[in-house]
């Protein structure tokens, strides 16, 4: 009699935005609990793993993570996109060109991963950071909403450092792992 072994998944989940916004803390938060307080600029593609349970089901979810680096762009990208299960499109709040950048990252992610899916059926989140740094903020949660409806994904506020204010980090991530268990 086999033993039954439970369900068990593993997703790629990729994490991009401009340098400076707190990818790697938000996945250092998630798969970590910890704010890092001076990180050190990301080199090359960095992923961790955390392996969550919803119901029955083990989820494994393999976060991966880059600097906007030249370097990294050109021999790592394609690999990068590669069987994306999900996308967190993250701005700071505090950065208004943060948040007009976005712009250019979805259209990047567009343009790869069409090349190996149908990445109209990839969850994608956005993601405003640093809300714990609310006299600065510069991208109003109005303009974020009206950017997130265009592009039909949820909105989630947040900070790394302090989510006593804003959407957990947590939630943010087990609302997709949510979604990618379901799919
Ligand atoms: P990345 O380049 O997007 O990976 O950004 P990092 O995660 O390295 O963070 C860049 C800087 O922003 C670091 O100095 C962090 O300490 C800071 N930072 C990241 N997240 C937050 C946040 O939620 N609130 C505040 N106040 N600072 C943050
Ligand atoms: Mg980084």
């Amino acid at each position: 009699q086999p033993i039954a072994q439970p369900h068990r998944r593993i997703f790629k989940i990729i994490v991009i935005g401009d340098s400076n916004v707190g990818k790697t803390c938000l996945t250092f938060r998630f798969c970590g609990g910890k704010f890092l307080e001076r990180s050190e600029a990301t080199i090359g593609v960095d992923f961790r793993e955390k392996t969550i349970q919803i119901d029955d089901e083990v989820i494994k979810l393999q976060i991966w993570d880059t600097a906007g680096q030249e370097r990294f762009r050109k021999s790592m990208i394609a690999h990068y996109y590669r069987n994306v299960h999900a996308v967190l499109f993250v701005y700071d709040v505090t950065n208004i060109n943060s948040f007009e950048n976005l712009t250019h990252w979805i259209e990047e992610y567009n343009r790869f991963c069409t090349l190996n899916q149908t990445s109209s059926l990839i969850p994608k989140i956005l993601v405003g950071n640093k809300c714990d740094l609310e006299s600065d903020q510069k991208v109003s949660t109005n303009m974020a909403q009206t950017f997130a409806d265009m592009h039909q994904m949820p909105l989630f506020e947040t900070s790394a450092k302090d989510d006593s204010h804003s959407d957990h980090v947590e939630a943010i991530f087990m609302t997709l792992a949510l979604k990618l268990k379901n799919s």
